[in-house]
């Protein structure tokens, strides 16, 4: 048995729940937050910073120990020069010989660096400058030695080694070297410090030594190797952890983003991206259209299959459209079987032409099945400002434009077939529509704002009053006249629609009642009885109840049941009218002929006219062949049974040929549209009762008879 569809859009509308969607943005930021590029970028810098300390702190220290050593050299070199000029003074050498000793080479030079005394050999080039310690508490005159390559002034004048070159000597004296540990084993890197003698006009220049000892460089250079190794075990800990949680946040981002059903993208995600591509200024010039795809009769095919099996669908349809979207198009499950989609196109027909692509291939994703699909599609084209710049799509709310694109695939819904639907502002006036029916509907009820007005059945041969049918009006305070069309498909959507079929049935009796009681020759008035209300087996006491409750005879009411009904549960129908037959109602099938043809269903079901669709009548079906349709419909009627109603005959020419069938009434604007109540009651003054008019007496009579 087909499942009916919910009342009203059957795609799910926008969330409105926006404390529901604050929770996800803000969720959506935490994990943002978490992004692995700051985690790379923080974990190189430190990485860069603890190297960088580790140069400094080398550095502050060499620097400390060089300025120790000059220091320690330059109070030697201050003492040799005490002393030489004691030793001048006293005329001795000898002192001076003992404390310079056999390494100490220096050579006495005059102002001009002329050497006058040399002891050892003479290596300095007299180039170099003053340096200063780091507290600046002496300053002294350093030159390099021949040979040097090892030792240079910087800008702030302090004397400084070129660390590479002087690590490469160390390693190579290290290497010549048969055991570091050994005290003794040092490298040497010469340099000249320059004093002046007492007299002012001569400079005593000593060879001075930076003693560096291997064994403490190979101390360092284990210490400095540790140092890399951690730094590196640091790094490789980092970015293992830096992996990881990239890892895991990916996961966690799939599973924030992805849809259960059909493992493809979800609504959170949609609503993201699009909101971000349509929001990229680059993007500005683009043409989007926003679609919503809805598979028709899903709930069915799950009933007629399983849930598995349904979803299985959904998945399918998520694929097959992601398969033909571009790079940059969207696509993510909204609600149960509605997909949101962002396409961009460059001109409407070439959109369309997709779109009709797209439904075509969903529509055969199943072999055995043909699948339908609502789409709705929201264009979003560019706009060029008055400044001729593109106007920008920033901050756009990509809920409200795929709820218009659901507005559009709405319209559609009382097809099965497959459809695309483009929305149009007029759309949102109708849902507005749709919207204040719905909810001042109740109240319309309880105001008996509803009135029911009777159309007149003629008999054609004699003009004879032989029946009404009776059709809802509203007479609204803010809306003003409303006729049927207007909310009627309202009421069958939302489900109103017996709540009015029962109003409806209960006016009409309370007013047949009225009418016996004064006087008037009543005729049977049909009221129409919505599909959707069939659907309840009780149906047929329901409107008798009613009917009796108003205390109006039965056969005074007759039930029309409009030709789509017929499609139904055949069963519950031949129930549900037999049983109203039983109870001495009248049943008809209202608008033969206007859908599919149910010839078939005349055949099983027991009913007591037939009315002619007003189709027959108008247009295309005029003339020859569709007078033939007519009369033979009628002869059918006649085979089994059935009188017959001909609808909207407007014509004196309708009338005469219908007559000629032997049609049994005519209800048209040729004799009168649907009236007031008050005006029906001055046709029935008019009109003399046919044989199926009853007077209050007949009726009276007859029930004396059946007694
Ligand atoms: P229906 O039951 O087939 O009613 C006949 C419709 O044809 C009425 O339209 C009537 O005004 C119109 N009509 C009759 N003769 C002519 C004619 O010669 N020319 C033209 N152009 N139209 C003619 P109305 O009153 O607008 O009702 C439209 C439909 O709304 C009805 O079709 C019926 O399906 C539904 N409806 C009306 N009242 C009720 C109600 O109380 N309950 C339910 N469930 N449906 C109702
Ligand atoms: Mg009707
Ligand atoms: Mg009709």
């Amino acid at each position: 048995m087909p499942v009916p569809e919910q009342a009203g859009y059957r795609c799910t509308q926008p969330a409105k729940d926006s404390e529901m969607k604050v929770k996800q943005d803000k969720t959506y930021r935490l994990l943002k937050k978490k992004h692995i590029i700051p985690s790379i970028i923080g974990m190189l810098l430190t990485i860069v910073l603890l190297a960088v300390l580790a140069t400094v702190l080398a550095g502050a220290i060499i620097g400390y120990v060089m300025d120790d050593k000059i220091e320690a050299e330059y109070k030697s070199v201050s003492e040799m020069v005490r002393i030489y000029d004691y030793n001048e003074k006293s005329g001795s050498k000898y002192a001076f010989e003992e404390l310079a000793g056999p390494e100490r080479d220096y050579i006495v030079v005059d102002k001009d660096n002329n050497p006058l005394t040399v002891k050892g050999e003479n290596t300095c080039s007299f180039k170099g400058g003053e340096v200063s310690g780091v507290d600046e508490s002496f300053k002294v005159l350093v030159y390099f030695d021949n040979d040097d390559t090892y030792v240079y002034i910087d800008d702030e004048e302090t004397l400084s080694l070129k660390t590479g070159k002087l690590f490469k000597k160390i390693w190579k004296d290290l290497a010549s070297d048969s055991d570091p540990s050994d005290e003794k084993d040092e490298t040497r890197i010469p340099f000249w410090i320059s004093q002046p003698l007492a007299d002012g006009e001569r400079s005593l220049v000593v060879k001075c030594n930076f003693a560096v000892k291997q064994r403490d460089v190979f101390i360092v250079a284990v210490l400095v190797a540790l140092a890399a190794i951690v730094l590196f075990a640091l790094f490789i800990v980092s970015f293992v952890k830096i992996i990881k949680r990239f890892l895991a946040q990916r996961k966690l981002m799939n599973l924030f983003f992805t849809d259960n059903t059909t493992e493809g993208r979800n609504w959170m995600w949609f609503v993201l991206k699009s909101g971000q591509t349509l929001g990229k200024k680059k993007n500005n010039k683009n043409n989007y259209a926003i679609l919503n795809v809805d598979f028709v009769k899903y709930n069915n095919y799950c009933v007629c299959h399983s849930v598995e099996e349904g979803e299985r669908a959904l998945k399918s349809i998520n694929e097959m459209i992601e398969r033909t979207l571009d790079k940059k198009e969207l696509c993510a499950r909204k609600g149960d079987s509605s997909f949101a989609v962002m396409m961009q196109y460059n001109d409407e027909a070439k959109l369309k032409n997709r779109v009709g692509n797209l439904v075509n291939v969903l529509e055969g994703i199943d072999q055995v099945h043909r699948f339908g699909f609502h789409v709705g599609v929201r264009t979003l084209p560019f706009k060029i400002l008055e400044n001729k710049s593109y106007a920008s799509r920033k901050g756009i709310s990509v809920e409200n434009e795929y709820s218009n694109a659901c507005v559009a695939s709405a319209s559609l819904e009382n097809s099965d077939e497959s459809g695309i639907a483009l929305f149009d502002e007029k759309l949102i006036e109708e849902q507005i529509w749709i919207d204040a029916v719905t909810e001042r509907q109740q109240k319309a009820v309880a105001n008996e704002e509803f009135v029911v007005y009777y159309q007149p059945k003629y008999d054609p041969n004699t003009n004879e009053l032989r029946g009404a049918e009776a059709l809802i009006r509203w007479e609204s305070p803010e809306f003003g006249f409303v006729t049927p069309g207007r909310i009627i498909p309202i009421f069958e959507k939302n489900g109103f629609i017996t709540e009015i079929d029962h109003y409806m049935i209960s006016h009409v009796a309370r007013d047949q009642k009225k009418w016996l009681d004064a006087g008037y020759k009543c005729v049977p008035v049909s009221v129409n009885v919505s599909r959707a209300h069939f659907i309840e087996s009780n149906l047929a006491e329901q409107i008798r109840d009613m009917v009796d409750k108003e205390g109006a005879p039965r056969n005074l009411i007759e039930i029309e049941l409009t030709e789509s009904a017929f499609f139904d549960d055949k069963k519950a129908l031949v129930t549900t009218i037999s049983k109203l037959k039983e109870y001495g109602f009248a049943v008809s099938m209202d608008d033969f002929g206007a859908g599919y043809s149910s010839l078939n269903s005349l055949k099983d079901l027991p009913l007591d006219v037939l009315k002619l669709d007003a189709e027959f009548f108008r247009g295309e079906n005029e003339g020859e062949r569709g007078e033939i349709v007519v009369s033979e419909a009628i002869k059918l009627a006649k085979s089994l049974n059935m009188r017959t109603v001909a609808e909207g005959v407007e014509v004196k020419e309708q009338v005469e040929f219908l007559a000629n069938q032997g049609c049994d009434m005519i209800q048209g604007f040729y004799f009168a549209k649907p009236m007031p109540k008050d005006e029906y009651e001055g046709r029935m003054k008019e009109g003399v009762a046919g044989d199926l008019g009853v007077t209050a007496k007949e009726d009276k009579a007859s029930e004396e008879k059946a007694e």
